[in-house]
């Protein structure tokens, strides 16, 4: 483990405002060493959010417009089976099946929602799509915020609470043992979606690439300099940019969750959308952002929302007890900036060679 200090100024936390996602992570572009790279880079809006695809070396068959459809065609299909922002998804149509009856999932959403069990386990119950009514209760689920939920309320939606009250059935089947379970798979299906349309590429003989979306990010094969990906973390300031440190990748993804982008401040306090399901509250410690590179960018974005619920001293201990690549930033007013605390497997990233 590594701690050193980051004396960063730390912003007032009246300049907080909602940022868009996709800013956590700065793909370094170094520059070229004669002649132009081949390479394709794309970028578009998906899921709420912003991506961006940069493919080294295509083969010659295949057009950027083929390296686009294959990217919007997976995007499109994911968004109709796990968005909550669509009444017509299939997760839509699962949260509207207030019955303990089971429901058919699509191998898709089916795989997700065991992605996000297995991780809920893992982090005892901090990570868990069932606090889909407090997402929308505290603003940021599809409806805007009018007021906040009160004590009661809360109550009210913890009681139907809990990934322990799905079932996995065989055949893709989920049973409800609550009716009222409502899932937000927004955690977690970003980083699905970087895998999926990773697969897609794969398929068509595409193996070097980078594919972010919204902040996760996967990479494959070297960029077109022949070397690895090199990918910059953002230091969680709000307002402003500035590069934390840069990780190396040639095979993984990465996933950032920070309390700095998607929050808003509600009589003096930062009110964020992770939430923790132990107390239906937005999470209130002192981890500014958590970075997670694993080999799925479905586990590295479930494992990042699960460490921010965790904080830093829990979320430490579940990273070595998992071995997760990790860099936790943690809000220190003394040192007017930032403690960074990094896992040796994180450490292992940190070089280009
Ligand atoms: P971040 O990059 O900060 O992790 P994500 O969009 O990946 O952002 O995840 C945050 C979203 O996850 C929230 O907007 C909410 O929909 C959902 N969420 C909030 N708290 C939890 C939780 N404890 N477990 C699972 N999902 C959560
Ligand atoms: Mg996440």
């Amino acid at each position: 483990m590594t701690i050193s200090v980051d004396p960063v100024r730390n912003l007032p936390s009246s300049t907080l405002r909602p940022w868009i996602a996709a800013t956590a992570v700065l793909l370094l572009l170094l520059p070229g060493c004669g002649g132009t790279p081949k390479q394709i880079r794309l970028h578009g809006e998906a899921l709420g959010t912003f991506y961006a695809i940069t493919v080294a070396d295509p083969p010659a068959n295949l057009s950027e417009s083929d390296v686009r459809k294959l990217a919007d065609n997976t995007l499109d299909r994911i968004n109709v089976l796990m968005s909550t922002y669509r009444e017509d998804s299939e997760l839509s149509r699962f949260n509207r099946h207030e019955d303990t009856s089971p429901f058919l999932l699509s191998p898709e959403t089916y795989a997700v929602f065991s992605i996000a069990g297995e991780i809920s386990e893992k982090s005892g119950g901090a990570f868990d799509i069932t606090v889909g009514p407090l997402v929308n209760a505290w603003g940021f689920g599809p409806d805007p915020l009018r007021d906040p939920p009160t004590e009661e309320q809360i109550r009210e939606l913890l009681s139907h609470q809990g990934y322990e009250k799905l079932r996995f059935l065989e055949n893709y089947y989920v049973a409800k043992e609550d009716p009222k379970i409502y899932c937000d798979l927004s955690a977690v299906a970003k980083g699905y979606a970087v895998d999926a349309i990773a697969e897609a590429f794969e398929a068509a003989g595409l193996s070097r690439y980078m594919i972010e979306v919204g902040g996760e990010l996967r990479v494959a094969g070297k960029n077109d300099k022949g070397q690895r990906w090199g990918l910059g973390i953002e230091k969680p300031l709000v307002g402003r940019r500035e590069l934390e440190t840069v990780v190396f990748l040639e095979k993984e993804s990465l996933a950032t969750s920070g309390d700095y982008r998607n929050s808003y401040e509600l009589g003096g306090k930062r009110i964020s959308h992770t939430i923790d399901p132990a107390t239906g509250h937005p999470v209130q410690h002192a981890l500014a952002s958590v970075s997670v590179i694993h080999p799925s960018c479905a586990y590295a974005d479930g494992y990042a929302t699960a460490l921010m619920v965790l904080g830093p001293e829990k979320g430490l201990a579940l990273a070595e007890k998992e071995k997760l690549a990790v860099m936790m930033l943690v809000h220190d007013e003394k040192e007017g900036g930032f403690q960074r605390i990094t896992t040796p497997a994180f450490d292992a990233y940190l070089t280009g060679e």
